[in-house]
């Protein structure tokens, strides 16, 4: 393949472009490349891209013109542009930045060995066409952890949330054949790993579309089953599409882990339905309900935006008040971002920078007090955590309860992927201490 012999890639976003960049390792260290930790040897530099939020499309473009700036004593290295903001933009990143030698789409990755073939000269290469075959292939991958792995299940998304791209960027709901990803999942059991977390954009209506019997509970359940593997996760849940069936397969599957992130974006009706998020508060709560009532211990995360279009002052305290309410694990929260080509940017009513900024504090303060509570209601209680690196506090390993709180032990490198009963000494915001049970 090619003159190039050593590339880089500089990661941005959510864990779908992290495992795309595993992917894109794969596909290049299977062609005799090799992945460096360093961007100044390399020969070739990919920016895998994120643009849910403009923040996200403004740090890739400084990290764009700093990689101008290696180009220029090193006029042999290739730069290329993955993701989303390689979908959005296209050719037109080359306006800005006419230096960039390959663009190519998340859903051209499987492509790419022949797209860096192809790129010969000096003119760019741009391949966003979209492969309508990807969702059946199997891509190589080059995982960076070796304890829990991230599987997708299926791609793009047929919502349409009147804020959000990803539909025009990653294109239409397109579920993997189940085959396909049992054997992945096998294939990674034998391999040691033991926790799996299935990956798309929305999990629950996994299988629409496939002309097959297989829906997301059924795939859960026959995920549960294959022997190596200990602990099941997805994301992310709408909850529109969060059937009974699928709280029946939480409680019943030992595997799956009992946490689940359900974005509810905002507690205002009025705020959800200009959303086209098609829930109302009472359907969210019913379900938090549901899900409490099945799986007692189960710990739950959400998603919010502040400062939607036309959220007034009444909206935003109900967003607070319902944070009260259901006593979520923990949050994101973002200030609405107006992004190209979604219905949202149409609306009335935009909201001030300087009140999206105060009303984020806001819910994140509120937020912090009841995390820091829910945490200390783990002090004294024996957990169950899957050890799966070293922690950022020096010295100590880090794993995670089924709930998915970062627990920091004292133990033995020795215990990387295997799972120790601790019990919780103390509590913070960000993480729990632990003490590995005798
Ligand atoms: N598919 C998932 C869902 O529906 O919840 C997650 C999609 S997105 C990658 C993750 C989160 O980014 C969303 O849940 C939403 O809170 C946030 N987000 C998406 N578009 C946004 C925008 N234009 N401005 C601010 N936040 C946004
Ligand atoms: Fe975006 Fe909504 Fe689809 Fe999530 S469900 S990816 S927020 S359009």
């Amino acid at each position: 393949m090619s003159s190039m012999k050593s590339f880089h890639i500089i990661t941005f976003g959510c864990q779908m472009n992290e495992h795309d960049s595993e992917r894109i390792t794969g596909i290049l260290e299977g062609q005799g490349c090799i992945s460096t930790p360093d961007p100044v040897n390399a020969d070739m530099i990919i920016l895998n891209t994120c643009s849910i939020r403009e923040k996200a499309e403004q740090k890739f473009y400084s990290e764009l013109g700093r990689l101008r700036k290696l180009k220029d004593v090193n006029p042999g290295l290739k730069i290329a542009v993955a993701g989303c903001i390689a979908q959005q933009e296209g050719a037109g990143i080359l306006s800005r930045a006419p230096y960039v030698d390959i663009v190519f789409g998340p859903s051209d990755i499987a492509r790419l060995s022949n797209t860096v073939e192809r790129k010969s000269g000096s003119s760019p290469f741009i391949d966003t066409a979209g492969d309508p075959e990807y969702h059946r292939k199997r891509i190589p991958t080059s995982r960076v952890d070796k304890v829990k792995a991230w599987v997708s299940i299926m791609y793009g998304c047929d919502n349409f949330c009147t804020y959000c791209v990803v539909p025009y960027l990653r294109g239409r709901e397109r579920s993997r054949p189940h085959e396909n990803i049992l054997q992945e999942i096998k294939e990674l059991a034998q391999k040691g790993y033991k926790e799996i977390t299935l990956l798309g954009q929305n999990v629950n209506s996994y299988g629409k579309g496939l002309g097959r019997d297989v829906d997301f509970p059924a795939l859960l359940r026959m995920v549960n089953e294959i022997s190596g593997i200990e602990r099941v996760r997805f994301v992310t849940s709408h909850p529109r599409d969060l059937s009974d069936d699928l709280i029946a397969a939480m409680r019943e599957l030992p595997k799956v882990c009992e946490a689940l992130h359900l974005p509810i974006q905002s507690g205002s009706d009025r705020i959800l339905s200009s959303m086209n998020r098609k829930y109302s508060q009472k359907d969210y709560l019913e379900i938090v309900k549901k899900l409490r009532r099945s799986v007692p211990d189960i710990s739950l995360t959400t998603d919010i935006i502040v400062g939607f279009p036309g959220e007034n002052e009444e909206d935003f305290e109900i967003t607070l008040n319902l944070l009260e309410e259901v006593q979520f694990d923990s949050i994101f929260a973002f200030k609405y971002s107006k992004r190209p080509g979604t219905s949202a940017l149409k609306l009335a009513n935009h909201i001030r920078e300087q009140v999206k900024e105060a009303r984020l504090t806001q819910v994140l303060a509120v937020q912090k007090t009841i995390t820091l509570e829910k945490n200390k209601t783990y002090v004294g209680t024996k957990q169950e955590i899957l050890i799966d690196g070293f922690s950022k506090r020096g010295g100590k390993m880090s794993g995670r309860t089924r709930s998915n709180k970062v627990v920091n032990v004292e133990a033995s490198a020795d215990l990387i992927g295997s799972v120790s009963d601790v019990t919780i000494i103390s509590a913070g915001v960000n993480s729990l201490t632990g003490m590995i049970c005798a």
